[in-house]
């Protein structure tokens, strides 16, 4: 991928973002378990940074997806994973079907805003008791005139406490089949009957909230559907290869980050008389982890340019995905080792990301999910698998 002034300026402009107004508060939010999502949405939005890659009509900047790969990848030097998380959710997670298939008032009435950072999104998938498996959703919307009401609740929310509306997968008939039968419908969430019932309690990504949320016959019009009745398990997925390459993206600066810290701090580190980094053992773990990262990079990048291209990049993003989730993994675990006593302490930076990372191989989809995909296109299923 060539990057070009355009890149560079964005990617100082976020790189400022987070050192000023996400790097300062981070220990303080969480410690609180949560950051005030609507005056740092605001900041963003004043900057452009919330839809860089949306359409200009709507106050984006229009620019292809190797500009969201930038702003992901600078996302990644914040100090938690937690802000940038819910920065992804608003801009690669809840809105680009809005962004691709809603209808121009739709648009208006919430992607704008969005896009301005005056308005929180989220994004509502999964359910207690869905969610590997999208297409089993339960949660109902019922035609009644010209509206839907809609019943039954979606799990572990990113932003879910604070959010202003939710780009939700729903079921809208009873016919069809598991893949025919559902539509996404944003659901304003100061509606009543949205009942946000408990902010979860993580293990990591702390300063993030997330939430269980109900919807007990909650009315909303039919015009609030983005694209067509029957449409909304098609355009999740391709709503996901977004939110799968955002989420590989972030992992590339955070795992380097978190090498530097590993290597400044076994150099100054003696044990047996010289540092711990001078052990043969250490400097070449690092190094290959370096390497690896350099890896997912360069497949991060090539899944990017063909999607700028125009193709479907479920296969790319899928295994972009998995590979993230594991190599975060492994490298959060490597790093940990080399503090010792240090890193199991629970305030340093290193555990935080050893907690924050746990969740790329889980939400949007666990690794199995990327291998089923994977397996799926590369024609290796069994059979009816
Ligand atoms: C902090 C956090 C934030 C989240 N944010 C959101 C959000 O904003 N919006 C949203 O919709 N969802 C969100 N999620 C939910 C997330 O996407 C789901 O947790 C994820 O898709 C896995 O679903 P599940 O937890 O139901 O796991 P299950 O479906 O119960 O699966 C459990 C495990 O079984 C294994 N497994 C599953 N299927 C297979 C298979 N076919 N073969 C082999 N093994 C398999 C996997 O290892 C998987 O992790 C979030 C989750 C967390 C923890």
């Amino acid at each position: 991928m060539i990057f070009t002034e355009e890149h560079e300026m964005i990617r100082q402009t976020v790189a400022k973002f987070v050192d000023r107004e996400l790097n300062p508060h981070i220990d303080q939010w969480e410690e609180e378990g949560s950051f005030p999502a609507h005056e740092v949405f605001k900041k963003a939005g004043d900057l452009g940074l919330l839809g860089l890659t949306k359409p200009e009509r709507w106050g984006g900047g229009e620019l292809d997806y190797s500009y969201g790969v930038v702003m992901a990848e600078e996302l990644g030097r914040c100090r938690a994973g937690g802000p940038g998380m819910a920065i992804g959710v608003q801009t690669d997670m809840c809105t680009p079907a809005l962004a691709r298939f809603g209808s121009d008032p739709l648009r208006d009435e919430f992607l704008a805003p969005s896009i301005a950072g005056d308005v929180v999104g989220c994004i509502g998938v999964s359910e207690t008791g869905a969610g590997s498996d999208v297409s089993s959703v339960e949660t109902f919307a019922r035609k009644d005139g010209d509206d839907y009401v809609i019943r039954g609740g979606k799990m572990w929310i990113t932003n879910g406490t604070q959010a202003d509306w939710m780009c939700a997968l729903v079921n809208t008939s009873d016919e069809g089949g598991p893949h025919r039968n559902k539509t996404l419908v944003i659901i304003p969430m100061k509606e009543k009957g949205v009942v946000i019932e408990r902010k979860l309690d993580t293990l990591g990504m702390r300063s993030s909230d997330t939430a269980q949320i109900f919807f007990e016959d909650v009315r909303v019009p039919q015009r609030h559907r983005i694209g067509e009745e029957g449409e909304g398990f098609r355009l999740q997925m391709l709503q996901f290869q977004e939110e799968r390459l955002w989420s590989a993206a972030v992992q590339l600066k955070r795992l380097e980050d978190g090498i530097q810290e590993t290597i400044d701090y076994t150099r100054q580190r003696k044990a047996f008389g010289r540092s711990i980094l001078d052990n043969q053992v250490v400097h070449f773990r690092l190094a290959e982890m370096q390497t690896e990262i350099e890896a997912l990079r360069a497949l991060v990048y090539r899944a990017t340019e063909l999607y700028i291209g125009g193709k479907d990049v479920t296969r790319l993003a899928s295994m972009a995905k998995l590979k993230a989730g594991r190599l975060a993994r492994e490298v959060a675990d490597g790093c940990l080792q080399y503090f010792g006593g240090m890193g199991f302490m629970w305030e340093t930076p290193i555990s935080r990301l050893y907690r924050d990372v746990r969740l790329c191989s889980i939400g949007g989809g666990a690794d199995e999910v990327m291998l089923s995909i994977i397996c799926k296109l590369e024609g290796t299923l069994p059979r009816g698998g």
